[in-house]
């Protein structure tokens, strides 16, 4: 029998209240869901155990279990409820599974109407990804409809092995990884992100390794939603494992936030469930970043080998070369480029403050520049191009001459007076 538990469209609900609307105090603390900062106190703060991922097996064990905060906020954008003072650490998931209760009638029914919308979708053999898949009874459902397809079920807490068509993972789904290695067709992530510190951050991470690859991610969200909770204020929602409280309007606000195309974005089984079906195409803009970065890195690597190369020559020379600048961007470039304290012991700087002071790193005492009156430098080395125009009009009214300027510029050291650059 198929039960469809679905209730569409979804609809606003009402916030009921008690007493006069006062003001509370905004706390400027980050909305896990849309990024933005702002959120008011939703529940009177209080401590108590955790619910569901501890089971005591005596009333003393349930009586002397560990407190934890409960602080649960609501973001003035997007409607989004959490717990400000959680810490993912805190919830042993590592030493008690988490697996919902899937038997009831109703719920079942549920997981059917889902199952088939997933399978709808997909080709006729389809590479398939749980994230959290729990006891997998999903993928397992899946794989006898699709036996030629490939199914994955990820989960912390599963033993790895093989079994009805599904490969279980007892691993995080890492999406660097992951993404690259199994390429879905889809991935389905149910009942996962109320349990995370950032779930926004979460789903990002899918997105942006989607966007410089090559074929599009589609994924399968559901959570368990608030709207009804919070319209009736209900209040068993609300407990330590479950960070994330989302509603319709918050769901949608992370998925805006983290980008990509909503397909369909519902509410299931009397609006307490919300699913949504979005797609991480590849972003041509982001592969060209991603190049052009590249490219930049290939240019620094051969940037070092040359100016590298040219410092070797001067300090094999019979010349005496002084740097002028010694801190902040010019110390970066000594650090970078290997100016040492042995090879190139004469370092000055316009700033007075600086003198008798030392080099971050490489060492060499930073003097005054008109050290250079007493023991003139044949060369004299400007880490910071951009400053060159100034440090030469200023080594024009100290009197102080050199045979030549040397600058980095585009991969290399070249003469400031005769070389061509933008200086
Ligand atoms: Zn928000």
């Amino acid at each position: 029998m198929s039960i469809d538990t679905r209730l569409a469209p979804a609809r606003p609900f009402r916030v009921i209240g008690t007493g006069a609307a006062r003001n509370q105090d905004v706390d400027l603390v980050e909305c896990v869901a849309c990024g933005r900062q702002g959120v008011t106190t939703f529940l009177e703060p209080d401590k108590r155990p955790l619910a569901t991922i501890w089971w005591p097996m005596s009333e003393s064990e349930a009586k002397a279990m560990r407190i934890y905060p409960h602080h649960f906020v609501r973001c003035i954008h997007c409607g989004h409820v959490f717990n400000k003072s959680f810490t993912y650490a805190d919830v042993p998931y590592t030493r008690k599974s988490n697996l919902m209760f899937n038997q009831g009638t109703y719920w079942k029914g549920h997981l059917q109407a889902i199952r088939q919308l997933l399978l709808r979708s997909l080709p006729a053999t389809p590479v398939v990804v749980e994230i959290g898949c729990g006891d997998g009874s999903l993928l397992r459902e899946m794989a006898k409809s699709m036996p030629a397809g490939k199914f994955y079920g990820f989960d912390p807490n599963a033993a790895s092995v093989t079994e009805d068509g599904v490969e279980f993972r007892g691993e995080l789904f890492e999406p660097n990884t992951h993404l690259r290695q199994l390429r879905p067709d889809i991935i389905i992530c149910r009942h996962v992100l109320e349990h995370l510190q950032q779930p926004m951050r979460f789903l990002e991470q899918i997105a942006v390794v989607a966007s410089v690859g090559t074929t599009p991610v589609r994924m399968y969200l559901e959570v368990p939603c608030v709207d009804r909770a919070i319209s009736i204020c209900r209040l068993s929602d609300y407990y330590y494992e479950h960070n994330s409280h989302f509603t319709t309007s918050s769901l949608r606000a992370m998925l805006y936030r983290v980008g990509g195309v909503i397909e369909s974005l519902d509410r299931y089984y009397c609006d307490e469930v919300l699913g949504a079906v979005i797609n991480y195409p590849p972003e041509r803009k982001m592969k060209e970043a991603a190049a052009e970065t590249l490219g930049h890195l290939q240019s620094s690597q051969q940037a070092l080998t040359n100016i590298g190369a040219q410092l070797d020559v001067l300090a094999r020379r019979d010349v005496r070369v002084a740097v002028w600048g010694g801190t902040g961007k010019a110390s970066s470039f000594m650090n970078l480029c290997g100016v040492d304290s042995n090879r190139f012991p004469c370092v000055v700087d316009s700033d007075s403050d600086k003198w008798n002071t030392y080099v971050p790193g490489t060492g060499q005492c930073i003097q005054s520049p008109n050290v250079l009156l007493h023991h003139p430098a044949d060369i004299i080395l400007i880490p910071m191009s951009w400053r060159a125009r100034d440090i030469a009009q200023e080594m024009r009214r100290r009197g102080i001459t050199c045979s030549q300027i040397l600058i980095e510029h585009q991969m290399q050291l070249v003469d400031f007076e005769s070389g061509d650059h933008p200086y």
